[in-house]
């Protein structure tokens, strides 16, 4: 429905529901809220983009996804590829499945989609949260919902080409040039790939496929390694025997993280799930690789710089890259520099709180990060909203944005600590169904009998073990001085 605002001569929209972001966070709250609204009732999804997708819109061709992609989904709906479950989608596979999700929800309940359209603020007063956008003609919009759900995430946006001096070298984006494109394939200069995380590796793996014999060169700051795909998502019958649930390694891992612990966890976790091209490995972010990636890329690579590049500077007929330490590698004229450095924690956003003082707003966005993912947030919080769980439930929030600016060695083991806490206080607190109906669970990968166990197990410790991962949680704030604990004043 919709009226008009006769002092500002606005046009209001009214609904019950408005879900800001198309992302995989929104399209997971959005499936929640299928799940509660009826077919009357009116959800209304907002996004800047033009599209459902979020990130994956625009992010780099040749990106796929690091999971099996039945695990890349809303709620539980399922893909329509046909193809084998261990199969890792491509950029557009990912983008139909977004849409498919977003038609299967259209069925079951009322979504009008505000697309091109920048969320500018909301204000909740008497039970309605007025919401106020601009639409990409440039006019405002205005939402009375009844909850606001703002599904921003990390605000990843496409990473331009690197700022460098020379003139000699040609430096590009992946988000605006394709690796196998074109240009890239009738050249056969070298090519520097700068930064050492996930796009790094599929920007790598898709040059030394692509092109073999070519020079492919990475430097890669102080090193990422990333899970090993091999040890915790074996594939064919070996998933009856080998791997381990990622409910139980997270369980593992949260009893070892003490709060203070950050490089012993790394080394153990390294060694025992860990791949990584580079052997020094200050990072991780919860990325996923396999062996035979890791080793095609370990075997392609030229030169491997574990530096930051800071310039490529051309001086006296010589063309060098200038590294943060002070040291200079010569650059052959016409290298190609591919700006892969990372695409999280690049802004901060203000701090809110996951859940505003009136109780109708729950923002999900890393400065006050209540699970390990995204994507986990929009799902379960969606569930706590609207069961009206989510003011009573004390859950933990942490500012993942300034841990990561502190001390970016200890985020990821924190934000599964954090992430253990909480699932254990809300699954106290949600019904059996919602977690059934959860299909973004690596869990899921294996079969049966083997994720009853690790549920058992699960069930029978997590009371017990939650007061140990909020010590762990407390030390943390207060060795580091960041916003992490229960909210105050709220309920
Ligand atoms: C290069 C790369 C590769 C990745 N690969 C994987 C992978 O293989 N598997 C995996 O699980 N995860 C992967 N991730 C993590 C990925 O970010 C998440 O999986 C997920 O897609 C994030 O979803 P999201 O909804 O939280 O955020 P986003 O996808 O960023 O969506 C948030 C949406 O909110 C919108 N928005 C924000 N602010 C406003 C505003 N003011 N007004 C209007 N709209 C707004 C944005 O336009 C955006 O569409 C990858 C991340 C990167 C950067």
């Amino acid at each position: 429905m919709a009226t008009s605002d006769a002092s500002a001569g606005t046009r209001v929209e009214q609904c019950d529901l408005c879900i800001v972001g198309a992302g995989l966070a929104g399209i997971n709250a959005l499936f929640v809220a299928s799940r509660y609204l009826s077919p009357e009732q009116r959800i209304i999804l907002v996004d800047r983009r033009q599209r459902v997708g979020g990130m994956w819109v625009d992010t780099y061709p040749y990106v796929r996804l690091h999971q099996p992609h039945p695990m890349f989904t809303a709620g539980n709906i399922e893909w329509t590829l046909g193809r084998d479950r261990a199969y890792l989608a491509t950029k557009s596979e990912v983008l139909d499945h977004f849409q498919h999700c977003l038609n299967v929800i259209k069925q079951r309940v009322r979504v009008d989609e505000f697309f091109g359209c920048e969320f500018e603020s909301d204000d909740e007063s008497d039970g309605t949260v007025r919401v106020t956008c601009r639409s990409s003609d440039g006019e405002h919009v205005v939402i009375d919902a009844t909850r606001l759900i703002k599904a921003y995430g990390f605000g990843v946006a496409p990473n331009d080409a690197l700022d460098i001096s020379s003139s000699r070298v040609v430096s590009v984006s992946p988000d605006f040039c394709d690796m196998r494109g074109d240009e890239m394939r009738a050249s056969d200069t070298p090519v520097w790939i700068i930064g050492g995380g996930k796009t790094a590796m599929d920007t790598a793996h898709a040059l030394i496929t692509e092109y073999p014999g070519r020079e492919v060169n990475l430097v890669a700051g102080s090193g990422t390694f990333f899970t090993s795909r091999d040890k915790v998502l074996p594939s064919g019958a070996r998933r009856w025997w080998r791997g381990k649930p990622f409910s139980s390694m997270g369980l593992e891992l949260a009893q070892m993280f003490d709060g203070t612990n950050e490089t012993e966890v790394a080394k153990w976790y390294r060694e025992t799930y860990g791949t990584s091209v580079t052997t020094q490995t200050a990072n991780f972010l919860l990325g996923v690789l396999s062996d035979a990636e890791n080793s095609t890329i370990v075997a392609g690579l030229n030169d491997v710089i574990m530096d930051y590049a800071v310039d490529v500077v051309d001086s006296n007929g010589a063309t060098d890259m200038v590294f943060r330490s002070g040291a200079t590698k010569a650059v052959q004229a016409g290298s190609w520099i591919v700006n892969c450095t990372g695409y999280v924690f690049r802004t901060g956003r203000p701090y809110e709180p996951y859940i505003s003082p009136g109780g109708a707003v729950v923002s999900i966005q890393p400065r006050s990060a209540t699970l390990h993912l995204t994507s986990y947030m929009g799902y379960f919080l969606t569930h706590m909203l609207l069961l009206d769980k989510i003011t009573e439930v004390p859950l933990y929030e942490l500012d993942a944005y300034e841990l990561w600016s502190r001390r970016r060695e200890a985020g990821s083991y924190a934000l599964i600590s954090l992430a253990q806490y909480n699932m254990s206080l809300m699954s106290d607190a949600l019904p059996t169904k919602v977690f059934t109906e959860c299909g973004l669970d690596f869990d899921r990968w294996y079969p049966l009998p083997r994720r009853m166990i690790a549920l058992a197990r699960y069930t029978r410790t997590h009371r017990r073990d939650r007061e140990r991962w909020r010590r762990a949680l407390d030390t943390l704030r207060e060795r580091l001085d960041i916003r992490c604990g229960p909210l105050v004043g709220t309920r």
